[in-house]
């Protein structure tokens, strides 16, 4: 049993959307997406991915014993809410429920030929308004997937990008201190927590209240 890390973004759309169907297909072995601060690196941490493809790498169990590991906290939803860009790959739609399948399917798609995986249609989500994400419910603040269904239920692109603000570690939650360029963090409070919440939620409120949309 071991744990590898998916090969770093290199920003090229091919290469990229190739790493994301790896993980895609691997998504039940991702443990989580974790800040290595000696590598200056977010790494999306799985356990014994399958890779026919060579884009998984070995990483030392010692490497997470206190890396901070991301968290997207309920009740946020400013990603979902504001210029999302989110997507999903069409491998990804036979996990959906169906419900999700079909306001998915006949959507404009993005069609990326990758080398290892062949065409890949990327479908985009951000088609709400404001760019928000068709999924999200802006009643609670969350993703309607991960309500019906779970946090798994999430597209991977969901579940291996955060804001990087809040963090778990061996002591449990931890904040991203402001100001710092690469990431570092100190212990928080729930009450905390919850604050920060709080503030990221205002603001996708107010852009939403500016422009007459409701929240039900
Ligand atoms: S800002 Fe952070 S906590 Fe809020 S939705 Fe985005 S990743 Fe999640
Ligand atoms: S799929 Fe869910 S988590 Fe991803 S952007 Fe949409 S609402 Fe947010």
């Amino acid at each position: 049993m071991g744990l590898y890390m998916l090969r770093q973004p290199r920003g090229d759309w091919r290469s990229d959307v190739e790493a994301l169907v790896a993980a895609a297909l691997n998504r039940r072995r991702l443990l989580g997406v974790y800040w290595l601060p000696h590598r200056g690196i977010l790494a999306a941490v799985f356990r014994d991915p399958l890779d026919r493809w060579g884009l998984f790498e070995p990483l030392d169990p010692r490497e997470l014993e206190s890396a901070p590991r991301m968290e997207c906290p309920r009740g946020c939803g400013y990603c979902c809410a504001l210029r999302s860009g989110a997507m999903v790959l069409d491998v990804e739609l036979r996990y959906l429920p169906r419900w999700a399948r079909r306001l998915v399917e006949g959507r404009p798609y993005r069609l990326v030929e990758t080398r290892l995986f062949g065409p890949v249609r990327v479908y985009s989500l951000a088609t709400g308004p404001l760019g928000s994400c068709v999924f999200f419910n802006p009643r609670t603040g969350g993703c309607r997937l991960e309500e019906a269904a779970g946090r798994d239920a999430k597209p991977i692109l969901c579940r291996l990008t955060y804001c990087t603000l809040f963090a778990t570690g061996p002591r449990g939650r931890l904040l991203r201190v402001p100001g710092s360029r690469a990431p570092k963090y100190r212990p928080a409070t729930r009450r905390e927590w919850e604050e920060a919440v709080r503030e990221l939620r205002a603001r996708w409120v107010e852009a939403w209240r500016k422009r007459g949309l409701g929240l039900a």
